[in-house]
């Protein structure tokens, strides 16, 4: 049993700033707000004292490749330490669109290993594909049709771990692809797409819940032409998505440098999206290109970002707290909603909200200490004190 006090408690509403949190093994027991209760501290508890930084619930990252130089398929204990250390304490092992059909089973395989690995921070798959329009992703010569034998074994294979499934709507077979995806109660994502509005909107109809790395990998479904012609920006497939944001999850890549999201963007999702929708996700990958040699004024020296040998932006190098701290540098967001957009929305997302996400009686006691510049102190795993900074 631990107590948790001297620290500002962010709870899903409010900030406690003199409270206690109590936690008994792996679980959050209780959540005391000193203004209103008095905080009965039972003897064996051991005491933690938060020096006055945030006592918040572990970041959720449900888009993720990997981390420490290694995809979760290759070393899954080694990229899961690597976000653990980023305060992320719910993670979803990404498997994207540039693998075989049986590259994709044998490394589902090995992610649902290691997420039965007993107080792992691993919760799950995120498949990005396999199919995609290829004009919005790199190595597109990778993608392949939608083929309805090939996701329904994958399915089989990973069912009961599949947190999300992205799929770009336009593609043929996409209408069926989604319903048997919502049908077995997974989270449907949009994303690596220049679908029209109509077809966005449709697929949000049918139950689309998460916008796949919003701004990044879309496009219009008139193409770059039609604005040369009219001179007029045309309706994008994230104009779109902005038009009905209140009804989906948007995943945010904000990396130091806004090139993935620029900062003009980044101020309309903060705005429009908001932090009751918005997703802070990193989209970690593993860097091809070596970086070490450019100057700091070349976007390549950035050391939140990836890109592959042909010196493309590939993903980032981002851990959550880095994500977090951007994206407040960008749009001035309040801890709070940071939580929100870190911890709360992607676990309702993806459908963990009952474990995870919020420092509420019952949930996993995963608790992150971070100081006003969000920088993380300690990490707190099912209770126990993993990461101490
Ligand atoms: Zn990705």
């Amino acid at each position: 049993m631990k107590a948790f006090v001297n620290g500002k408690i962010v709870t899903s509403d409010k900030v406690i700033d003199n409270g206690v949190l109590i936690t008994q093994k792996d679980r959050i027991l209780t959540v005391i707000d000193c203004k209103h209760e008095r905080a009965e501290i039972p003897e064996q508890a051991e005491i933690v004292d938060a020096e006055g930084f945030y006592i918040a619930p572990g970041f959720v990252d449900i888009h993720c490749h990997g981390g420490g130089e290694k995809y979760f398929f290759q070393d899954p204990e080694r990229a899961r330490l690597h976000h653990l250390r980023g305060g992320t304490t719910s993670v979803c092992a990404t498997l994207g669109y540039t693998y075989s059909h049986e590259e994709t089973l044998e490394y589902a395989k090995i992610i649902i290993e290691a997420c039965k690995k007993k107080g792992t921070n691993l919760a799950g798959i995120h498949f990005e594909g396999p199919y995609i329009n290829p004009k919005f992703g790199s190595n597109s010569h990778l993608t392949r049709p939608i083929n309805s034998s090939e996701y329904e074994e994958l399915y089989e294979l990973a069912k009961g771990y599949i947190r999300q499934w992205m799929i770009s709507p336009e593609l043929e077979g996409a209408s069926e692809y989604a319903d048997f995806i919502l049908s077995k109660g997974i989270a449907l994502a949009l994303g690596h797409t220049g679908a029209s509005p109509d077809t966005i909107y449709e697929f949000v109809d049918k139950g689309a819940s998460i916008i796949t790395h919003l701004y990044d990998a879309m496009g219009c479904h008139l193409g770059n032409e039609s604005v040369k012609i009219t001179g007029i920006i045309q309706d994008t497939v994230s104009d779109a998505v902005l038009a009905v944001g209140d009804r989906v999850y948007c995943e945010i890549i904000a990396d130091s440098l806004a090139i993935h999201v620029k900062p003009a963007n980044l101020k309309l999702v903060y705005r429009c999206i908001g932090p009751e929708r918005t997703i802070l996700i990193t989209d970690s990958t593993i860097a091809r290109l070596d970086q070490s040699g450019f100057g700091k004024d070349d976007i390549r020296s950035a050391p939140d970002l990836n890109f592959n040998l042909s010196g493309g932006l590939s993903g980032s190098k981002l851990t959550m707290e880095m994500a977090a701290r951007n994206f407040v540098k960008y749009t001035g967001a309040t801890i709070p909603e940071i939580v929100k957009m870190a911890s709360e929305n992607p676990a309702k997302a993806v459908g963990i909200y009952d474990e995870a996400g919020s420092l509420e009686p019952g949930k996993l006691a995963n608790i992150i200490l971070f100081d006003d510049e969000l920088k993380i102190h300690k990490v707190y795993l099912r209770g126990n004190l993993e990461v101490e900074k």
